[in-house]
């Protein structure tokens, strides 16, 4: 039993309050990560800040045309609000791909972007682990590494984040916005999380007084042509071996923009502005999506149980392209790519 206290925020400000004075205090959301971690002895805080009940539950139009989700939107309103379905259809793939409906009705959008990782030796005490007791070592390198990273791994870490909602929005551009004790701050969503590098103990640049407000999402939104594949050892309810956002803008058939970022591969969503720069100005078919596939695993190196990851993305890439190209998501028809 790990003793710790409870209380809960009465407002953002509050909030901040709250975990500036405490520095090993945690905050809850929806709890579906954080209480496993506590039954699992993982986390340890000694108080527990109840965020559950700001006012940071709505989704709406900013004055650029964009939305702003609140941090405490639940994964299941997120995927089935209206402006999500109509104008950011690939969000609402991604989340629904996660998780199981109950859970994607407690999992708030802060919440999600905080996960942890599912590396099995981080949730087991009796192992070492770098990202649970920096310097101890991490077992999963020479051990079962079956889903671990092919990107930007290091020699501390090998770990991947799980998430696929987070895979979405680092394609779609997304924007954190954070409250710390002095001031409010944005995150380009490409910088929030980190690579492990010799820190993996720390998943993201967030601070640690510093709580998620929101996540916002520019105007353009890839209504058409594009799909989210998520592969998995069973078909619901498990975390992606590799997954795949890919959204295009098409004219004709050459690429106008394209969006691609992958999830399951590295210590966090995996985007690569030199493969979408490639994919631009190109005609879409297998080749291009091939070319892209290639160059954007151009680095991944595989260990002694992962090394089957790189192919299945290549194959991924290819496959979630082809999908966006003919705007059939999440479908396995190519027809109209030659
Ligand atoms: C069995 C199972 C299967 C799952 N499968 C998937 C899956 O396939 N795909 C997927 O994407 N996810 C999956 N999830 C993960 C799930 O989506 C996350 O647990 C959930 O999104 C976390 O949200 P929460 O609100 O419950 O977070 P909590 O558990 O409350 O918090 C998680 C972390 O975030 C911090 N936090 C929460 N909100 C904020 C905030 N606003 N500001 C700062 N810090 C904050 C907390 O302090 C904590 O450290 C699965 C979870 C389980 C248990
Ligand atoms: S991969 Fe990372 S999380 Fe897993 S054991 Fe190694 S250090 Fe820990």
């Amino acid at each position: 039993m790990i003793n710790f206290q409870y209380s809960r925020a009465t407002d953002v400000a509050d909030a901040v309050r709250q975990i500036a004075a405490d520095p090993t205090a945690k905050f809850i959301a929806g709890g579906t990560n954080l209480i496993d971690l506590m039954k699992d002895d993982v986390e340890r805080p000694s108080r527990l800040i109840d965020i559950s009940r700001l006012p940071l539950n709505t989704v709406e139009v900013d004055p650029d045309g964009g939305l702003r989700i609140g941090a405490l939107v639940p994964n299941s309103d997120l995927a089935y609000h209206p402006l999500v379905e109509t104008r950011y259809p690939l969000l609402a793939s991604a989340i629904l791909a996660g998780a199981s409906q109950q859970l994607r009705n407690m999992a708030s959008t802060g919440g999600n972007l905080l996960q942890r990782t599912r590396c099995a030796y981080f949730y087991d005490t009796t192992t070492p682990c770098n990202k649970r007791v920096p310097g101890s070592g991490c077992s999963a390198i020479n051990g079962l590494n079956r889903g671990h990273a092919i990107l930007g791994a290091s020699d501390s870490c090998i770990a991947t984040h799980p998430s696929d909602m987070c895979v979405a929005l680092a394609a779609l551009g997304a924007t954190v916005h954070v409250t710390g004790p002095e001031a409010q701050r944005t995150i380009a969503f490409a910088d929030f999380h980190r690579l492990p590098d010799s820190t993996p103990q720390r998943d993201t640049n967030l601070r640690p007084n510093e709580i998620v407000t929101a996540v916002s999402l520019p105007a353009q939104r890839f209504t058409t042509n594009y799909s989210y594949l998520k592969i998995r050892d069973r078909l619901s309810y498990a975390f992606a071996l590799v997954s795949i956002a890919a959204a295009l803008e098409l004219e004709g058939n050459t690429i106008k923009d394209a969006r691609l970022a992958l999830g399951g591969v590295a210590h966090k969503p995996w985007r690569d502005g030199d493969v979408e720069a490639a994919l631009r100005g190109k005609p879409a078919t297998r080749t291009t999506f091939t070319n892209a596939a290639d160059l954007l695993l151009l680095d991944a190196k595989g260990l002694e149980h992962n090394t089957f990851k790189i192919e299945l993305a290549r194959r991924g890439i290819v496959r979630t392209l082809t999908q966006a190209a003919n705007g059939t998501p999440q479908t396995q028809s190519n027809k109209k790519i030659q």
